[in-house]
């Protein structure tokens, strides 16, 4: 009698970025996989995922395990942000409990180069610090969820980008709030800041290409950047690219 298939094996991809979108991209239409991309549904129009999606979050580490039970989930690649330092911890937990292989997917820091002006700092509360001392036009590219931390600051004037409209909810005194969604190119980014006069850039350390062009564009143009190192990510195997995901999946299929 000839043996029946093998079930897919269902792979949980938490994802956000776009190393994630690229990762269910190429691993859709794989027969030996299921693959299931979660968001945390921050972004009400996200960016089309090949595959199975859901949105929401899964209730902490301990609903995490359980939706890993439930959906009998056989390999997890965490591919959310550098900065979505919560969900990377409840991902190692859960998928400790349940005995579910799993890889961290996250792209390099960026590293300063030759005429950049960095000013290194290790966290958000260093950043607001930072500015209250460097800037008076800030370009605060840090995302809409560590806006209020800059709210203090009353002498600073704010540009904001946001993906979609943040209507009265920016907690920012002064500025004014962009919609956008990149990737952006350098001289569309050198553009902006010349257009808005600013004269400090804020940025995560989030590396990779897509939200580069704003760093290239401040030191093309001399200015300072304040540059918020990442948040310790938990001990784990980690590797950098999406090729590196597809051959630690394809070794466990
Ligand atoms: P976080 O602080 O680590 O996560 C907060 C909570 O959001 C988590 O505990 C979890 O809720 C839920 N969550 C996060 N990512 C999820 C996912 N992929 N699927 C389901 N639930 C998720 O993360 P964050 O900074 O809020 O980031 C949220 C999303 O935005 C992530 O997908 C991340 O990749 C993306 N993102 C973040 C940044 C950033 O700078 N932080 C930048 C760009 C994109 P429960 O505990 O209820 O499960």
């Amino acid at each position: 009698m000839a043996a029946a298939p093998r079930e897919p094996r269902r792979l949980l991809i938490l994802g956000g970025t776009g190393e994630a979108a690229a990762l269910a991209g190429r691993l859709a239409a794989e027969p030996r996989l299921h693959v299931i991309t979660s968001l945390a549904g921050r972004t009400r129009e996200p960016a089309k995922v090949a595959g199975k999606l859901r949105v929401g979050g899964f209730g902490g580490a301990a609903g995490l395990a359980a939706y890993l039970e439930r959906e009998s989930i056989g390999l997890v690649v965490d591919a959310t942000h550098p900065f979505a330092a919560r969900m990377a911890a409840n991902a190692v937990r859960a998928c400790a409990e349940i005995g579910v292989p799993r890889l961290k997917l996250m792209r390099p820091p960026w590293q300063a180069r030759d005429g950049d002006r960095w000013i290194d700092v290790p966290d958000m509360g260093a950043a607001v610090r930072a500015v209250g001392r460097t800037g008076s036009r800030v370009f605060l590219s840090v995302g809409r969820q560590d806006l209020t931390a800059f709210a203090g600051l009353a002498g600073t004037w704010f540009l904001v980008r946001s993906i979609e409209p943040l209507e009265a909810s920016c907690p920012l005194p002064r500025g004014e709030v962009i919609q956008g969604r990149g990737p952006f190119t350098e001289a569309a980014e050198a553009a902006l800041l010349k257009d808005h006069r600013i004269d400090l850039l804020v940025s995560k350390n989030s590396g990779g290409q897509a939200t580069y062009a704003k760093i290239a564009a401040s030191r093309r143009l001399g200015l300072p950047v304040v540059m918020i190192a990442r948040p310790p990510a938990p001990a784990s195997e980690t590797i950098p690219t999406v090729d590196e995901a597809v051959a630690w999946i394809e070794a466990r299929i």
